[in-house]
Order: structure tokens, then sequence, then C-alpha cells
């Protein structure tokens, strides 16, 4: 494919985080130029999305990717539901037994950090690919054939870039998104979560714990992960509720962390703490994704709360149907109107009828306080980890196997 490498004809990328750098990716294998800008001076290491499920890792292996997923990550082909009240296992759900099991029977733990180093060090040796940081969007006039976007550097000088269309992949806050006058539609939780990154070994609580644990509680649930970490060694990632109007202080203070870990799991000794982070938690999508020649992917598009681990794979797949799409456009001469409109159809489906749903439905099944409808939950997750069809079923939608064929199939 002939390359292209008129600044007019780039697609600027702004924001280089796990979606704005598979978005280059694509597109650069795809032959199309790209500019990724950054207001950050270095890749963030950004401890939230660790998780990549089966579509995703389809994706990575398309992308050249999966090799290094696969070196610096941790293979996940089990989970597992349990109530944190009696300890019990309710549910184990096996990627490899199902009847139909997907091409990458598994879930790939790689750490968003290690995603987006890996792909920025590829594009730094890509002559059609160029990476701008401390660079922040500050501005962008649309005009008939192109963008214009107008950016602050880290000296405070401002500057403008032209490129052929200009995708958002800014992140929940959306610059992008706000100067296009987008609606950022739904709603913020009452509660924050709390992440607490610590390298103590949880499989001593037993076999029932895997590398991916839901634990449902009335009072404080808890999801339980395993990643790799930086050196490899293993880190473990623990992710539950703060009370509504709980103040920082009171949450962060080591003591506070010491004795949330030793409720859950109690240990001699202080728990080695590696990150502690609270999060506002929100279900919103955009009114749309596209206009005209500014579009939205990833979380400048859509945010949801993290059980599950679905908001960084919802944006990749975003970023590969999109760059197929643009790549339609700018090398194949296809009408970009009909297919942008597409964009946001299939990949808004995604959302709501997938993520958004799901991951409200992972929140309620884990948090329910009434007891009837609790022990009702708890049951059908037992049922469908036993059932053949169920087990799959639930799979299929806890793994973004479902949301993807159906966005997909979406005209
Ligand atoms: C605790 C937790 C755990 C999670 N776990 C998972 C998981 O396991 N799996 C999963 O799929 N998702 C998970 N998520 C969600 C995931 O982290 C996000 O969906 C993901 O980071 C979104 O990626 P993004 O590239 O769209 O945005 P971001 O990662 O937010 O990146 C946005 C980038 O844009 C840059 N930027 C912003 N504004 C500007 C501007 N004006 N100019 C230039 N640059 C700008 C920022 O510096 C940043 O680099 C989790 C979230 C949390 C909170």
């Amino acid at each position: 494919m002939a390359e292209k490498d008129n600044a007019s004809e780039r697609v600027i990328i702004v924001g280089a985080g796990p979606v704005g750098s598979v978005l280059a990716l694509a597109l650069r294998q795809r032959g199309i130029p790209i500019l990724l800008i950054d207001q950050l001076a270095a890749p963030e290491r950004d401890c939230r999305a660790a998780s990549c499920h089966p579509p995703t890792i389809a994706m990575l292996e398309q992308l050249g990717l999966l090799e290094a997923g696969l070196e610096q990550g941790l293979v996940s082909p089990v989970f597992h539901y349990l109530d944190r009240v009696t300890s019990e296992r309710i549910g184990r759900f096996a990627l490899p037994e199902m009847q139909a099991p997907p091409a990458h029977p598994y879930v790939l733990q790689w750490e968003q950090y290690k995603i987006t180093e890996t792909i920025e060090a590829r594009l730094r040796d890509d002559a059609g690919a160029e990476i701008q940081r401390e660079t922040t969007l500050v501005d962008i006039t649309q005009t008939q054939d192109g963008v214009i976007a107008t950016v602050e550097r880290g000296d405070g000088s401002r500057d403008t870039l032209a490129g052929a269309y200009l995708v958002g992949c800014d992140g929940g806050r959306s610059t992008v998104r706000k100067l296009a006058g987008i609606a950022f539609e739904g709603f913020t939780w009452p509660e924050r979560f709390i992440k607490i990154d610590t390298r103590h070994d949880f499989t001593t609580l037993g076999s029932h714990i895997s590398n991916r644990n839901y634990f449902s509680d009335p009072d404080e649930w808890m999801n339980l992960f395993m990643a790799r970490g930086e050196d490899g060694s293993g880190m473990w990632r623990a992710v539950s509720p703060t009370l509504p109007d709980q103040p920082d202080e009171e949450l962060l203070s080591p003591d506070a962390i010491e004795a949330r870990l030793q409720k859950f799991c109690p240990k001699q000794g202080r728990y080695e703490i590696v990150t502690v982070a609270l999060y506002n938690v929100h279900q919103r999508i955009a009114a749309t994704f596209n206009q005209g020649r500014v579009l939205l992917a990833g979380d400048a598009a859509h945010v949801n709360n993290p059980i599950g681990g679905m908001g960084m794979n919802g944006g990749i797949h975003d970023a590969m149907n999109l760059a197929a799409k643009l790549d339609s456009i700018l090398h194949d001469g296809a009408a970009a109107q009909p297919l942008l409109d597409r964009y946001t159809r299939q990949r808004r489906k995604a959302q709501v009828d997938g993520v958004q749903a799901q991951s409200i439905a992972n929140k309620q099944m884990l948090g329910e306080k009434d007891p009837e409808i609790r022990a009702q939950k708890l049951a059908d997750v037992r049922h469908a980890s036993q059932t053949p069809e169920l087990h799959d079923a639930f799979i299929r939608r806890a793994c973004m196997i479902d949301s993807f064929a159906a966005a997909e199939a979406t005209e």
C-alpha cells in the first residue's frame, strides 16, 4: 500500500494512552501517517487496566503485539466468583472448557503501561509516525478538507497542527469531546473505588483463589487480581468500594489501608503496599463518536466502572474499528459520513448493550445488599457455572465476546 506522508493527509491522535497508542499502530499498519500528541512528557506508569479479553487478544495478535504481551503479561484461563461472607467459591468459569472456545481461550493480564510503552517504542522507529509529547490540545478548527489543532507546548508557546482527521483518545475528561460540544450522558456512582497494589501472594488463602477473583459482599465487595508487575515477580491488585463522603485522608492513611487488607485476609506482619489510588466511578457514553472530521475513541467516548476490566478493551475495539474505516476513506475513497456514522452506531451499541449493561450488572451482583436478591444472584452464578450452555454464555458476556460480535454485525 502506498505511504501517504503529506501532513494534511495524516490523522492527528490526541492522547497516547492505550487507546491512542493502539489506534496509531493500527493506522500505521494500514500505511496511514499519524501524529500522536500527549500532554505528558513520558508514557504514564498508569496502573489502571491489566485485563485483555479474548477479542482484544486477537487484535493484539493482528498488531504484532501478542508475543510481547505473553512475555510481559500473565495468562489467566479461569476466573472465580466467591462469597466473601462465607469464603465459599460460588462459581468457576474456565475459557478452555467452553464448547466453542475463542481462538485465545484466556484473559491476558498485561498492564496498560506496558502496552503503551511497547507501542511507543515501535512507533519511534517508524518514519510514518510522529510523536509529540508535552503537547496539549487546546482548540480545534474544522475546515472543508481537514482539521487544524491548536496545541500548547511545554514551554507555554502555541502552535497549530494540520491533519485530515483528529481523533480524541484523551480520556474521560476529553478536551476534544468538550470542544466539539458532544454531551457525555450517564451518571456517577456515589461511592469511590480504592485500588491497592501489594506483593502479598493471596494464593496462600487456598485453591479457591485464581488469578481473577470477584468477591461478593453486601458491606465491602472485593476484586482481587494478579498481574506480573514491573519486575515480573507478581503484583496483586485489590479493588473495593469506599463509603460515600469518606475523606481521602481517612481512606489513604497507611493504617487504614492495612486494616482494609487485614480485614479481607488476616495475616501476620504488615502488607507490603506498592501503590494506592482512589477513583471516581462513572457510567457515561458520548452522544456521538463522530462530528465531521473529529472522532472519539476510548474513555473520551465512554467510561464505566472497572469491575470486569472492560474500559480499555472497549477502547481498543473502537480503535481497531475506526482504523479500518479511516483506511477505506483515505485509501479507497469511500464516502466518509456514512462510514463514520456506522462507527458510532457499532461502537455505541457495544457500549450500551454490552459494556455499560455488563459492568453495572457486575457491580450490582457483587455489592447487592438485599439478602433475598443477593441469595438469588449468587444462586444464578452457581447455576451458570454448573450448566455448560449458561457457563459459556456467562463467559461470552463477561469477556466481551458477545458485545464485540454484536457491534460488528450492526449496520
Ligand atoms: C482501577 C481501574 C482498573 C481498570 N482495569 C481495567 C482493566 O483491567 N481492563 C480494561 O479494559 N479497563 C480497565 N480500566 C479502565 C482503563 O484504565 C481505561 O478505560 C483506559 O485507561 C482508557 O484508555 P484511553 O487511552 O482511552 O485513556 P487514558 O488512559 O485516560 O489516556 C488518555 C491520554 O490522553 C492524554 N491527554 C488528555 N488530555 C489531553 C490533551 N488535551 N492534550 C494532549 N493529551 C491529552 C493523557 O495524558 C493520557 O495519556 C480500569 C480502570 C480503573 C480505574
